[in-house]
């Protein structure tokens, strides 16, 4: 592995060094965050041809009109749904290049990740699996958003923008489980911390995030 990469190894490890102090820049602190962020290689979550501006902090495109989140996103969103204790499992909605997908693994957590697009759900399984993320299960989204035969769920992460908070997801988290998702419309969204409780959702409203839409079929 090392011996395969050496070629773009020390150009690695210095763009890599250079990710982690602008996301330390914009606020990301926790150290599991950084260090997951870290090891995980970018690089080859995008195509070979963007490879050389996987470690700047930019979403990326991936095909299908879809993007790999700016890396600040996937910390920021990681680092809220850890802040309250380490889940041992996680819903994702939106697997897309496994990316996000693959930082959570790297803390231990199970990651149960549904995805709509079958080739993008093909590549980041078969790149998931060669690059050893075990604990990543992935599944192709159904008309029902989520995977509650997996639930109830801890922790939800949606990396794509809805509307509205998605009901059927909150319906998926434990009594005093939290979804961070992207809720907005016209293309932004709030960046929303979701808390079930007793007498109902706690949101608390984060920041301005720009996401591609969840796709919710409406029946
Ligand atoms: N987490 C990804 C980024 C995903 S972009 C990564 O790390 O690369 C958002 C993804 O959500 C897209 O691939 C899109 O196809 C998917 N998506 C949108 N609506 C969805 C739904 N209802 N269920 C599952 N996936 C959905």
């Amino acid at each position: 592995m090392e011996q395969r990469h050496e070629g773009i190894g020390m150009t690695s490890r210095r763009t890599r060094d250079r990710l982690i102090n602008r996301l330390k820049e914009a606020g990301i602190a926790d150290e599991r965050v950084l260090d997951a962020i870290t090891g995980v290689p970018r690089h080859l979550f995008v195509d070979e041809a963007l490879g050389s501006r996987a470690y700047e902090d930019t979403a990326l495109p991936i095909g299908h009109g879809q993007t790999i989140s700016q890396p600040y996103m996937v910390a920021k969103m990681t680092e809220l749904l850890i802040a309250e204790g380490m889940p041992d499992r996680v819903l994702e909605i939106g697997t897309g290049s496994g990316y996000q997908a693959a930082v959570l693994d790297a803390l231990g957590i199970e990651v149960y990740s549904v995805e709509r697009i079958e080739p993008l759900l093909r590549q980041a399984r078969k790149r998931l699996w060669d690059l050893g993320y075990r604990r990543c299960h992935l599944k192709q989204a159904t008309d029902v958003v989520g995977w509650p035969e997996k639930g109830p769920y801890v922790a939800i992460i949606v990396t794509a923008g809805a509307e509205e908070l998605p009901e059927p997801l909150y319906d998926q988290l434990t009594l005093d489980g939290r979804m961070v998702v992207p809720v907005g419309r016209g293309g932004e969204q709030d960046l929303f911390l979701v808390r079930k409780t007793a007498s109902g959702p706690e949101t608390q409203t984060l920041e301005r995030v720009r996401f591609v839409p969840l796709i919710v079929k409406e029946s």
